[in-house]
């Protein structure tokens, strides 16, 4: 007989029809009801067994962890709180789960404590939920892209250049760590190395994208990208999916229309198909809400919230904009903002991105033409501007409520000399960058593209507070278990 799952029967119903259904044991009430899952969804099938028709030694492990199959017939519920179950005629018992030993309980637990325990966790609601939805938003995005006709790149993970700056990055050697060949002067040998030459782990796959964007019109990238940055917080992981279309002939404002589409779509697209796994995951945020001081709770559930970005324009203005806000604001005139905002062409902070999203605008904001001096030297210079102290690129970050940075992206430097220029000034080697040079070289246009991590989108979209509960097995600093 073959198995079916238990999201098809919840949603299907066949009614008085022989069924086998094999799962993990979520609950074994009064000897009777076991609430079963499979993975396939977030709700349990009820798997009812009549005690006088079982031995006690089977009965008895039936706990809460262990693998079952039951076969029976499916008929309608006379319990409330579901409208079919399982009438049991045959139970095994696949795999035992001494409660004793078991490290997960059937009542919360810390998200701590179950990152800890980050191989057993995909069987609780949360995490189950938080990883189908991963799943689902992973396939919208790709389902988003080839709509449009783009083209799905796979860069490389183990990259030589290491000149993009954005961000420090892990080397990647065979050489041996204890006697590495030295050359005349003493410096490791790299000519000897794998490659024959020093390698890392990618940080980003944007300039291998370009080469695409400038020959196959449209294409993105989806794959993990490395940073060694020592930032200990709740939105940098070590290895981390990144997300990063790249389209010849855009300019600035059509990467931000594609962007703003992209999220928009993806969001509804969870709205639409996660449903259950949604309302798990709000209820579990209404919950730690009421944990926190009154005027510090979100005045918005997670669906509302999700609905309140895919109906709403984001709003767009200029990081010149955004500094007189900054430094108009109350909490800049009380002193309040650790990073207190003075001058124009500093970076913001993640307080000032908060302020402008959560406080000011109540939106999702687009800030654009950033002080050249402050990003990349691959985006397009800005013709002065007015009223503008600096010089400017034409760069686009898109900041989301509880996130901050969600997206940054820019039109790129298409012209030969500027971007040469930019190049000398940052010290970066022309020499390196010779293929990435050639494509302003050889039939030039401008073009534009972004950058989303992926996890920072899943958080979002799932409501947890912690990027290391949306990644399965999470790389940050200190570990690297599982
Ligand atoms: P941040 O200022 O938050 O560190 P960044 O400016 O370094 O971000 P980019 O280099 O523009 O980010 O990378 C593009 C996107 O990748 C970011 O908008 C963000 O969504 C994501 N991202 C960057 N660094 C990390 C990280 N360490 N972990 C997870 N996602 C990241
Ligand atoms: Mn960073």
């Amino acid at each position: 007989m073959q198995r079916s799952k238990i999201a098809d029967i919840l949603r299907e119903e066949p009614v008085n029809s022989e069924v086998l259904v094999k799962g993990w044991v979520k609950a074994f009430r009064n000897n009777q009801f076991i609430a079963l899952n499979d993975g396939s969804t977030a709700s349990n099938l009820q798997v009812v067994v009549d005690f006088e028709r079982f031995d006690a030694a089977t009965l008895d492990r039936i706990k809460f962890g262990a693998c079952i199959s039951a076969t029976g017939t499916l008929v309608e519920s006379q319990g409330k709180g579901q409208k079919v179950e399982l009438k049991t005629e045959v139970l095994e018992i696949l795999g035992d789960c001494n409660p004793d030993e078991y490290p997960l309980q059937p009542k919360k637990q810390s998200p701590e404590f179950l990152r800890e325990n980050a191989h057993l966790r995909f069987r609780t609601n949360t995490f189950s939920a938080v990883f189908r939805i991963r799943h689902a938003l992973a396939y919208a995005i790709h389902k988003f892209f080839n709509d449009r006709g783009f083209c799905y790149l796979h860069t490389p993970i183990i990259t030589a250049s290491d000149a993009e700056g954005a961000g420090e990055m892990f080397r990647v050697t065979t050489l041996s760590m204890e006697n590495p060949p030295r050359t005349e002067s003493g410096e490791i040998n790299f000519k000897e190395d794998f490659f024959g030459k020093s390698t890392n782990l990618t940080v980003s796959g944007q300039l291998e994208a370009e080469l695409g964007a400038l020959a196959l019109g449209a294409v993105y990238t989806f794959g993990p990208t490395f940073r060694a940055e020592n930032s200990n917080t709740t939105r940098h992981l070590a290895e981390f999916w990144m997300i990063e279309p790249e389209v010849a002939f855009n300019d600035l404002r059509d990467n931000m229309d594609l962007a703003e589409d992209m999220l928009r779509y993806v969001i509804n697209y969870a709205l639409e198909h996660c449903a259950d796994d949604l309302k798990i995951l709000e209820d579990r945020l209404t919950e730690e809400e009421k944990t926190k001081p009154q005027d510090q709770r979100s005045e918005l559930s997670l669906t509302e919230k999700l609905k309140f970005v895919s109906e709403n324009e984001f709003i767009r203005l200029t990081y010149t904009e955004a500094i007189d806000i900054l430094r108009n604001s109350n909490p800049n005139k009380k002193g309040k903002f650790q990073f207190p905002v003075e001058g124009w062409g500093t970076d913001l902070q993640s307080e000032h991105e908060r302020y402008l999203v959560e406080k000011h605008f109540k939106k999702p904001v687009i800030l654009t033409n950033y002080p050249a001096a402050i990003k990349a030297f691959y985006m397009r210079q800005d013709e002065p501007l007015e009223g503008v102290p600096g010089p400017t690129v034409s760069a686009m970050d898109i900041l989301f409520p509880g996130i901050g940075e969600i997206v940054g992206g820019s039109q790129r430097e298409e012209r030969y000399d500027r971007l040469v220029n930019r190049m000398r000034e940052m010290h970066i080697p022309e020499e390196e960058l010779y293929w990435y040079l050639d494509t302003r070289r050889f039939g030039t246009c401008p073009h534009a593209g972004f950058g989303l991590g992926f996890e920072r989108l899943v958080l979002f979209v799932t409501g947890m507070t912690n990027i290391r509960d949306v990644i399965a097995f999470p790389r940050y600093p200190g570990s690297a278990e599982f």
